[in-house]
């Protein structure tokens, strides 16, 4: 269910509704727009049956919510979402976020030189995983703690904010301690538990998208997190299995209007994993832009031959600087732009 208020209804007619809400033993959850206040009610509906809450001052209209999710709805947040990941750095809004860098965290040299060199092509989050989701248990499973710390010093270094992949809860605290933005993978997006735990913390999370979720099920893994209270939540495209086999995994740009229209949380788009092949990427990447995605996932490694996780698809930083110049078009065609620096 969904409350939306009148425009001008004032801070005491929305306390007392959110009281009332709470003794009928439901759950209130506030979304402030900048033109009403919009609250969406979590649990059983049956109460408002016999206490309609349309009577109640400040009150417009109760909409039952159709859909399966409902924090994440457009319905009960019109407003795009801009998500804060700290220094000036904001995806949702005007200028397209680039978050670049190695698939795996693999030394202090090749992350300090990969950090530097997407940083001077305008990308202003590091990715790098240190904690990695490898199909195979005999594949480099990534540094660890040490990962983390090389990431923080890097980006330190650099200017940029960190994002890197959490895969068990057992290392949540771990992670939240090093990373600005906590990554879900693509083989946990229904790791209930873990979405659960993001949902408790402060912090921005990218939830990227399962091998083989549908659109619904990306949308309700995220509500997931919502309904904790972490309403900073990114959602990452990044291919989707299909009878294809020329590319890795099917990219699915459908997903982005698409989930534009269910939903108002942003969209970023990783063109690496969604093609598995350096060659696809820049093509895909611009396509993303066109098609309205908040931002970008890019692998980048200074020796592709030699990496330990996704050489194949990752791009040398020459590469990824053509890419940037090329993407930074297609962003001012749509009316966007690609900030170097962070937003102020
Ligand atoms: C990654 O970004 O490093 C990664 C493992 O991606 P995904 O979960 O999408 O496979
Ligand atoms: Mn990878």
């Amino acid at each position: 269910m969904i409350i939306v208020l009148k425009p001008h209804a004032t801070k005491r007619q929305v306390d007392h509704l959110i009281e009332r809400i709470k003794t009928l033993g439901l759950k209130p959850m506030v979304s402030r727009g900048t033109e009403r206040t919009i609250i969406g009610v979590i649990g059983s509906e049956d109460a408002l049956r016999v206490q309609p809450l349309e009577v109640i001052p400040g009150v417009e209209k109760v909409m039952p919510v159709l859909k399966p999710y409902k924090l994440v709805s457009r319905e009960f947040k019109p407003e795009s979402s801009v998500i804060d990941l700290g220094a000036g750095v904001r995806v949702g809004g005007k200028s397209v976020v680039v978050m670049a860098g190695p698939c795996s965290v693999e030394n202090r040299a090749m992350l300090f030189e990969t950090a530097r060199l997407v940083k001077r092509s305008g990308a202003t989050v590091l990715r790098g995983g240190a904690f990695k989701p490898r199909t195979s248990p005999y594949s480099f499973q990534g540094l660890g703690e040490e990962g983390l710390k090389l990431l923080r010093d890097a980006a330190k270094a650099t200017k940029m904010r960190v994002v890197t992949e959490l895969m068990d809860t057992r290392d949540i605290r771990l992670i939240n301690q090093y990373a600005d933005v906590i990554q879900i993978g693509a083989r946990n997006m229904q790791n209930f538990e873990l979405l659960k735990e993001v949902g408790q913390l402060r912090k921005p999370v990218l939830l990227k998208r399962g091998l083989s979720a549908t659109i619904n099920e990306f949308l309700l893994a995220a509500e997931y997190i919502l309904s904790q209270g972490n309403f900073d939540v990114v959602l990452c495209e990044r291919g989707i299995r299909t009878f294809e086999d020329q590319t890795r995994f099917t990219l699915d740009l459908n997903a982005i209007p698409v989930i534009k229209k269910l939903s108002h949380l942003p969209v970023v788009v990783d063109p690496s994993h969604g093609t598995g092949s350096w060659e696809y990427v820049e093509p895909m990447a611009k396509a993303a832009v066109a098609a309205g995605a908040d931002g970008l996932m890019i692998e980048v490694h200074p020796n592709p031959e030699v990496a330990l996780s996704d050489g194949p698809q990752s791009l040398l930083p020459k590469r990824f600087e053509t890419l940037m110049r090329e993407v930074k078009k297609v962003a001012a065609a749509v009316g966007r732009s690609v900030s170097k620096e962070a937003e102020r």
